[in-house]
């Protein structure tokens, strides 16, 4: 091997809707009880995860140290890992594709991003497109505050895989723990927040911002999985799209890797063993530096992988 492996100290955002599941399930040391994010691995500033052992942040030394990374371009680490533990639901929101947000956000990325159900109450349910034929319709049934025949709610179990590209509305629901991969954005459009109060005020929407970027009719992301064995290993390929790559690993013993990617980002979501002797358990976020070259993973655990 060539590469090094990065540890990650998550950093924790508080929410309105956030829980503690992030203490009862991770047993993260978390602010209070209504935590809503793990911000686990991420370069960007509103929470850049420093590196255990070293005196920087991811962020420092993707600008610092650039090999380490490939020498990929572009001034942010480009992916953001999140765990999310939604107590409440969230509003509905809509991200706008790079080309949207270049002209209208200063030019700013878009937002694609994707979801790992890691776990949810019996009944949970996200919001993930809407039921409108037209934009038309949608404007019309968005006036007539039509709200509940327009979104399109769908029930959701653990295990399940959401792709959310630019366009889809989208919102996570009560009830619901996910592991989030996303280009590191903040660009999101506020379309619904159910009429709630924050502070006594409705919160800040953007309408005409997300009738503008939400594509009608819409049309499911369903990227088809495979699954193959990789030594002790179950590897299930779950997405690739123009910003990511996402993997889900089920160990049980020993398989080796030969990673030739740029970096990797690696979050264990159950279980512990040892990368190349390094050990891991379960909330353990890592990145592997680039061409990292043969790896022996070992011990009995489940993971999540993705590289750009
Ligand atoms: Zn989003």
């Amino acid at each position: 091997m060539s590469g090094k492996i990065l540890r990650m100290q998550p950093i924790f955002q508080e929410k309105l809707w956030g829980g503690n599941r992030l203490d009862t399930v991770f047993h993260y040391r978390i602010p209070s009880d209504h935590t809503g994010e793990c911000w686990a691995i991420s370069g960007h500033p509103g929470g850049d995860t420093p590196i255990v052992g070293m005196d920087k942040t991811l962020g420092q030394l993707w600008k610092e140290e650039r090999r380490l990374f490939g020498n990929l371009p572009g001034d942010i680490f480009p992916l953001l890992i999140k765990i999310i533990d939604a107590r409440d639901d969230l509003s509905i929101q809509v991200h706008p594709d790079d080309a949207y947000a270049a002209v209208h956000e200063n030019g700013s990325l878009g937002k694609t991003e994707c979801w790992y159900v890691l776990d949810c109450d019996p009944d949970a349910t996200i919001i993930i497109g809407h039921n409108a034929a037209s934009r038309e319709e949608m404007a019309q049934m968005v006036e007539q505050n039509r709200w509940q025949e327009l979104l399109r709610e769908v029930p959701i179990h653990k295990g399940d895989f959401f792709q959310i590209d630019p366009g889809c509305l989208h919102a996570i629901k009560g009830g619901t723990l996910i592991l989030e991969t996303q280009q590191s954005s903040d660009v999101t459009y506020r379309f619904y927040d159910y009429g709630r109060l924050e502070n006594g005020k409705p919160r800040q929407l953007h309408i005409a911002q997300s009738l503008d970027v939400t594509k009608a009719p819409f049309v499911p992301s369903t990227p088809s999985q495979e699954t193959y064995a990789q030594g002790d290993a179950q590897v299930t390929h779950l997405v690739t799209c123009p910003y990511y790559s996402v993997y889900r690993v089920c160990l049980e013993g020993k398989a080796q890797w030969n990673w030739d990617k740029p970096f990797v980002n690696v979050s264990i979501l159950s279980g512990e063993g040892a990368l190349d002797g390094v050990p891991v358990k379960k909330g353990d976020h890592l990145v592997l530096t680039a061409n990292y070259g043969e790896m022996t993973m070992e011990g009995a655990m489940e993971l999540i992988y993705s590289h750009p």
